[in-house]
């Protein structure tokens, strides 16, 4: 199945036409992005908090230390949602009713469970590296049993997902356009600045090409 169904808790009301369902658009946004944000409710209060992750297949990936209240809250097995954001730029309009932003954001819906084999905890740890930097995994030193058993692993599995987009120009009133103002987009990007080298490195090494060449966007 490549689109998620669209269900009373998906389906994008507002602007219907920049809602997607489909796995490829929302697994591309969710790649790219550098972090999301979980939100779940706990004793009636609702919580949002921003954390790394990953996508693993059809499922989202967190790790975190044993007391984190997040993760064990998803260990539970409660539903969370999570979502996370790309903002591709200002849209500079002549109204400020018609601002706008350039985005891909993703929303979903899953419930949770710990991952607890060793095996399956290093493979969580590995995506998650390799989602915030690729190559990484590969050069460091992996954890040791000490410290994965003080790491909490939690695998949400993706049930309901949607993505909106918007992009292009401007949308003015027709009266508006003849207005002396500047009008346009002003495009917004997540880049590297220049490697800041740990003073504390031992011996010098050279800057790895996967830190030179870092980018998010996905090819
Ligand atoms: C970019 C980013 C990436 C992160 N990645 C991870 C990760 O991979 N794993 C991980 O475990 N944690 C990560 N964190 C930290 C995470 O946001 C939580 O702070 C952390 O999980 C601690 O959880 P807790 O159970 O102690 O918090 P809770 O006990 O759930 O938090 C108690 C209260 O503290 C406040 N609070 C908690 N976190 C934050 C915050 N980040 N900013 C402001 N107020 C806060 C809130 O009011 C919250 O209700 C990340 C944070 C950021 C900003």
């Amino acid at each position: 199945m490549t689109e998620f169904p669209k269900t009373d808790q998906n389906r994008i009301n507002r602007l219907p036409r920049r809602g997607y369902y489909d796995r490829e658009t929302i697994y591309r946004i969710l790649d790219e992005a550098l972090i999301c944000h979980v939100g779940f409710v706990e004793n009636q209060q609702p919580y949002v908090i921003p954390i790394n992750f990953a996508r693993m297949g059809d499922a989202i990936v967190l790790h975190g230390a044993k007391a984190s209240r997040l993760l064990k809250h998803i260990s539970a097995g409660h539903p969370v949602c999570l979502e996370a954001t790309l903002v591709d730029g200002l849209v500079l309009a002549r109204s400020i009713f018609n601002h706008s932003l350039n985005f891909r954001s993703v929303v979903l819906f899953g419930t949770g469970q710990p991952v607890e084999a060793d095996q399956d905890k290093l493979a969580v740890l590995e995506a998650i590296t390799e989602h915030l930097i690729p190559g990484r995994w590969r050069e460091v030193r992996l954890p040791n049993q000490k410290e994965l058993d003080v790491t909490s692993v939690v695998s949400i599995q993706i049930d309901q997902a949607s993505a909106k987009i918007r992009s292009g120009p401007p949308g003015d009133n027709e009266a508006d356009y003849a207005l002396p103002v500047w009008a346009g987009v002003l495009p917004l990007q997540e880049l590297p600045l220049a490697p800041v080298r740990d003073e504390l490195m031992a011996q010098a090494v050279a800057v790895p090409g996967y830190i030179t060449k870092y980018s998010r966007k996905q090819s």
